[in-house]
């Protein structure tokens, strides 16, 4: 009996001790407070129109990678020397994907080729050849990978504080859109991951003919101001589809000036008839002259899993 006694003593203790580990780490500070402005601009947008609120549609665009996913889902993560995860490029080429980097040394080869486009030509021409790279690959196979490494990798690196705002967001009926340069089929396959439907993201797109990538691009390619192309063209089209109804962005959230800094200095800078929309900046470092005052910075760093119990 004693010994029942102590077992559920402890159980009991381990119990209230991921109790509130849980509490502790399911957001940060910052999340209520870049809320409440969010909420209090649409509540005055309803308020002043005199309408009801279903004549509006409101609408946040988020980045993926390094803004919901910590690290990177194209790339994968490292520290120093070792990788934290693997990236849905190499498990693509490792799983025989691509025509062109096969083979044991093929992620490598591909690396090489990927980090010289990078850094020597521009990110306008890396970020598009990852989907261009496995040209001739099963569309379907290719997401069905993806998915796998989403459930039972990816969403493990997702800031809670993502997570939380996304979620409180959504549940304000405001839709939350996904705007980023990782390849499409692969952001789509988050979707399960996040609760949203994958017509939500929209990454670099190449055509699929007979159900296979192709190397054709769909223009934009959203990156950089491509992002805010696509960001326009998504409200044109929900505007389109619901004609009477007014069609708002409230909010952004991206983290680097020189990928997300348009899309979300547009967001930050419109004119709306009441109110101000918010951009949030999370992990963005230091502040370059032109985007100075614009956006909401936070540091973020807890996510799904305790690192250190890798
Ligand atoms: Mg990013």
């Amino acid at each position: 009996m004693k010994t029942l006694g102590f077992k559920l003593t402890l159980t009991l203790t381990s119990f209230f001790f991921l109790l509130h580990n849980f509490y502790l780490s399911a957001q940060e500070a910052h999340t209520d407070s870049i809320l409440s402005p969010i909420f209090d601009t649409r509540q005055a947008l309803i308020n002043n129109s005199g309408e009801s609120p279903d004549r509006f549609i409101f609408l946040a665009f988020w980045d993926f990678d390094g803004t919901i996913l910590k690290g990177d889902c194209s790339e994968g993560m490292r520290s120093g020397d070792r990788w934290i995860y693997k990236g849905l490029a190499q498990d693509a080429i490792e799983n025989g994907y691509s025509d062109i980097y096969k083979g044991e040394e093929g992620f490598e080869r591909f690396w090489i080729d990927y980090k010289n486009l990078e850094q020597n030509i521009g990110k306008w021409l890396a970020y598009p050849f990852i989907p261009q790279m496995l040209r001739g690959a099963n569309m379907k196979e290719i997401q069905e990978l993806c998915h796998v490494h989403f459930e039972t990798v990816l969403k493990n690196y997702y800031f809670v504080s993502s997570l939380y705002m996304l979620k409180k967001l959504e549940e304000n009926n405001i839709r939350n859109y996904i705007i980023s340069a990782s390849a499409d089929v692969f952001v789509d396959a988050s979707a399960p991951t996040l609760g949203l439907s994958p017509n939500r993201f929209h990454g670099i797109e190449v055509k699929i003919k007979n159900d296979r990538l192709s190397e054709e691009l769909n223009y934009p390619v959203t990156w950089s101001d491509g992002k805010t192309d696509k960001l326009i063209s998504i409200i044109e089209d929900t505007s389109r589809k619901n004609p009477g109804k007014q069609v708002i962005a409230l909010a952004a959230f991206g983290n680097s000036y020189s990928t997300d800094g348009p899309f979300m200095k547009y967001v930050a800078e419109q004119l709306l008839p009441s109110g101000k929309a918010v951009s949030v900046m999370i992990n963005g470092g230091k502040v370059p002259s032109e985007y100075a005052d614009i956006f909401i910075q936070v540091e973020q760093s807890e996510i799904r899993i305790n690192e250190a119990s890798e």
